[in-house]
């Protein structure tokens, strides 16, 4: 009989197994993975490189139905980071999950406010895992999909084969379904009476029927992206946004994309509204314009945004091809006005196949401040099979890892 079973090798199951037995190496650990190796999503985070966290990491930067706040403390790693960034943790004190991926051999660096390794390698991070997990002795099976957990006698019984007293859902969410996470946590929790808030796919891309799409189609802007929904600014972003034949895409989106499925089955207006050149008022737009009189307006223009949106602003409005001098001056106000704002009406989002996240999930509340059922003694969810999640920036992974340690101390206790 195990002591714990953690179910998925993933972020947050990797780490909580490093924890447990780092804390105490006569416990019985045991890791089931339904792939063949560790990690398989860990390896394509961050483009390869494993964006593992984020200075500015704190509980605003996160989505959930539930009250999270009380999650606070173990989310601000900004201090942490500003007064033990080069110190090596001695073997007592560690306080947050960056002290113990530097302590299993993880040396973090900083490149504007994201945490990377420094071998700027996520096969790197799985392979010190691998190592670590070796080292510490936690007997790992790998091919082995969980798909039914029961619990008789204080005892939890995995697919009538495996016994142990305590088991973690580490099973993530439903993105990326080729990776592993499948969402078969949230079954082996509804099963356990645990309610599921409806999961939307998001950091994703949107789709859109703007008329000149393709047209723009390549183009990387830095921009303001407002997200309006039945004429409603719901939320803003600031970054590169990046268009494609038939959707809108960037990090500013994808942190935008988060409830949008959800409005449209809702039936309500989505649309993003870009401000090409926030530097710079429509006033000084138009001025601006107006001291090329002798050009035509998508050349005027082009000095001011990238050529392809010149075009497609200047088609759109119906002024392609017109010298300024020709355009009166309300048009050259409104022209000024869509490079302040832009809409693109959204129709779609990207599916699970194509998000990194997946919002919704195993509702919070029903678990204790240690993320202990409050349905079933014994039993944990850490990570992404959890209702919460961040932006784009590391704040998933942070979630990840800093759940897991969240579990431990409990899991001890027993
Ligand atoms: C392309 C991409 C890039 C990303 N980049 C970043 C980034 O740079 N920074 C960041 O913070 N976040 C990033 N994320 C999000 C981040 O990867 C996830 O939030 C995080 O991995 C969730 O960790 P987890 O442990 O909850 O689940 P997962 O990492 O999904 O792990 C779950 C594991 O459980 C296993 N499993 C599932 N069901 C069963 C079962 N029934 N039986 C046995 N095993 C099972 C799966 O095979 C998997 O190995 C990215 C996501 C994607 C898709």
């Amino acid at each position: 009989m195990y002591d714990v079973a953690i179910i998925g090798a993933g972020a947050s199951g990797l780490m909580c197994s490093c924890a447990l037995k780092i804390k105490n190496n006569n416990l019985k650990v045991l890791l089931l993975e339904k792939n063949d190796k560790i990690g398989k999503k860990l390896l394509i985070t961050g483009n390869g490189r494993c964006n593992l966290g984020n200075y500015n990491t704190n509980i605003s930067n996160y989505n959930s139905n539930s009250n999270i706040s009380r999650f606070k403390q173990y989310l601000d790693i900004k201090k942490y980071l500003d007064e033990k960034n080069n110190s090596i943790p001695s073997y007592i004190d560690y306080e947050n999950y960056i002290e113990y991926l530097k302590y299993i051999g993880i040396v973090i660096k900083q490149e504007d406010k994201r945490l990377y390794p420094y071998s700027n390698q996520a096969i790197c991070v799985c392979k010190v895992f691998e190592r670590y997990l070796n080292y510490l002795h936690v007997d790992i099976r790998y091919n082995y999909d969980v798909n039914k957990i029961d619990k008789k006698n204080d005892i939890f019984y995995i697919n009538d084969d495996i016994k142990a007293k305590s088991v973690v859902i580490a099973t993530g969410g439903k993105s990326y379904p080729k990776t592993g996470s499948t969402g078969t946590g949230y079954e082996i929790l509804r099963k356990f009476g645990h309610k599921i808030e409806k999961i939307y796919p998001a950091l994703t891309y949107l789709k859109t029927d703007y008329k000149y799409i393709k047209d723009i189609s390549g183009v990387r802007y830095d921009a303001v992206v407002n997200l309006s929904v039945n004429g409603e600014v719901k939320n803003t972003e600031k970054g590169q946004i990046q268009f494609t034949k038939d959707s809108v895409s960037g990090i500013c989106v994808f942190n935008l994309s988060r409830n949008v499925k959800k409005y449209l089955e809702e039936k309500k207006k989505v649309t993003l509204i870009v401000n090409l050149v926030p530097n710079y008022s429509e006033p000084q737009i138009e001025e601006y314009i107006k001291s090329f009189k002798d050009y035509k307006i998508q050349d005027a223009l082009s000095g001011i945004i990238n050529n392809k949106l010149a075009n497609a602003i200047s088609k759109q409005l119906k002024v392609h091809d017109k010298l300024v001098k020709q355009i009166s001056k309300d048009q050259i106000k409104i022209v000024a006005y869509t490079i302040h704002n832009m809409h693109f009406n959204i129709t779609q989002t990207g599916d699970f196949n194509n998000a990194q996240v997946t919002t919704g999930g195993a509702c919070l509340d029903e678990f204790t401040d240690n993320l202990e059922s409050k349905k079933c003694k014994g039993l944990y969810a850490i990570g992404e099979v959890l209702d919460i999640d961040g932006k784009c920036g590391g704040y998933n992974l942070s979630w990840a890892f800093t759940s897991a340690l969240i579990v431990k101390d409990s899991i001890l206790k027993v």
